[in-house]
């Protein structure tokens, strides 16, 4: 017997559910990328992404996924055999020092490990060892999508001017880029990435990358950039090709057009972040409950460090596949799978599972997944704290 068939839920963390606004803004004919709607609707879209970035300065769009965004980011202020000091709190951090690696600078990895936030303290006295500042970029995650650690990207920049360290801020947004506060000018960020399919609702293949003046001095000094991954020429484009470097993703932009005016009908940013706020509170009341009793526990302990957009969890080798599995076969929810958090028992991160709520999520569709995995604990044998349900509901019922 299956209770699957309905409407799917893909909750897992990116891609997104896609609203069907987006859908709909995005089944349109083949439009004249040369003059008219496509055309005049840019400097829209380029100001929309602003405001959600919280960012006077430049924004651009490349046509790639999160792995491109990092990889245009990094190639606009490195050269081979510059250092850079690369912070992890995950599978992520891990992943974007790699990437400067491939591309021939030094990494320096810090590991704060799988559950808990950057030190910052820590971060300045490595910075402060840096004597003749070799160190030209300090790489962050905002929000690690396999641990769900949040970091505290303001008091990385307080540390870094703490040390008195010239280094550029480089933030890797992509799970948090329109679900989760985060203020690139307010916070002293140099370079901020994001992509289009977590937060912003969009399919997958745009990637976002914002920079200031900083930034920009910082790839006046480059011997050369790629071409393509070049942002000098996108940065005050005149003609449409100009911001891509070629054709543009003519269907992504309608789609990304619909989801800044739904961010703009709801309130503006501030309400979508204040909506997944809440709606975290409550996963985290019901999830809070079932660990009372049984191996269930939030990955991240202290709330001030859990991303409002994804959340990680263990339950047990192999329990979080187990509950995946019926999840989907049975109720028609996806779940994400464990990622980054492997042991050597347990490589390929069985014991975990994670929930993605991030962009077009409301009450009813989180009420909706955890009452699933309420239902798959209580199938599976797995021991769980009782009146996980009543807590999500009583944090709801604050709206
Ligand atoms: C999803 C994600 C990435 C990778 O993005 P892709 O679009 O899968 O290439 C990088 N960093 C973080 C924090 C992410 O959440």
């Amino acid at each position: 017997m299956s209770l699957a068939h309905g409407r799917s839920y893909l909750a897992i963390p990116g891609p997104s559910v896609m609203p069907d606004r987006v859908l709909q803004a995005m089944h349109t004919a083949a439009p004249n990328i040369y003059a008219g709607e496509l055309v005049d609707m840019m400097p829209g879209i380029m100001s929309g992404l602003k405001n959600v970035a919280r960012t006077r300065h430049f924004a651009t769009i490349y046509i790639a996924n999160g792995h491109g965004a990092w990889e245009a980011a990094l190639s606009n202020v490195l050269a081979p055999g510059d250092k850079v000091l690369s912070l992890c709190t995950g599978r992520f951090g891990h992943g974007w020092a790699e990437m400067a690696c491939s591309l021939g600078a030094t990494p320096q990895v810090m590991d704060f490990g799988n559950a808990t936030p950057v030190d910052a303290a820590h971060v300045a006295a490595v910075l402060r060892e840096d004597h003749n500042h070799e160190i030209k970029a300090v790489l962050a995650t905002h929000v690690d999508t396999s641990s769900s650690v949040k970091n505290d990207i303001a008091a990385i920049r307080a540390a870094m001017d703490h040390a008195d360290h010239p280094a550029l801020l480089m933030a890797d947004c992509i799970a948090s880029f329109g679900a989760e506060r985060f203020e690139m000018d307010a916070w002293g960020v140099d370079v901020m990435v994001g992509a289009s399919q977590k937060g912003m609702m969009v399919p997958p293949g745009l990637g976002f990358v914002f920079f200031n003046e900083k930034a920009v001095a910082a790839r006046q000094e480059l011997p050369r950039v790629s071409n393509y991954w070049d942002w000098e020429p996108r940065k005050n484009p005149d003609q449409l090709w100009q911001y891509f470097g070629g054709t543009p993703p003519t269907h992504h932009l309608y789609g990304l057009r619909a989801a800044l005016a739904m961010i703009e009908d709801e309130g503006g940013i501030e309400a979508v972040w204040a909506r997944h706020e809440h709606l975290a509170r409550a996963i985290w009341a019901t999830f809070d409950a079932w660990a009372n009793a049984g191996p269930v526990a939030l990955n991240v302990a202290d709330r001030a460090n859990r991303s409002c957009a994804v959340t990680s969890v263990g339950i047990g080798a192999p329990n979080g596949l187990r509950l995946r599995e019926w999840c989907e076969a049975k109720m028609g929810v996806t779940l994400g799978i464990g990622l980054g958090m492997g042991t050597d028992e347990d490589p390929d991160s069985t014991g975990f599972f994670r929930l993605g709520h991030m962009g077009h999520v409301n009450a009813h569709m989180v009420m909706g997944a955890l009452s699933a995995i309420e239902a798959g604990l209580t199938a599976l044998n797995i021991p769980h704290g009782e009146g996980a349900l009543e807590a999500m509901a009583k944090v709801m019922a604050e709206a």
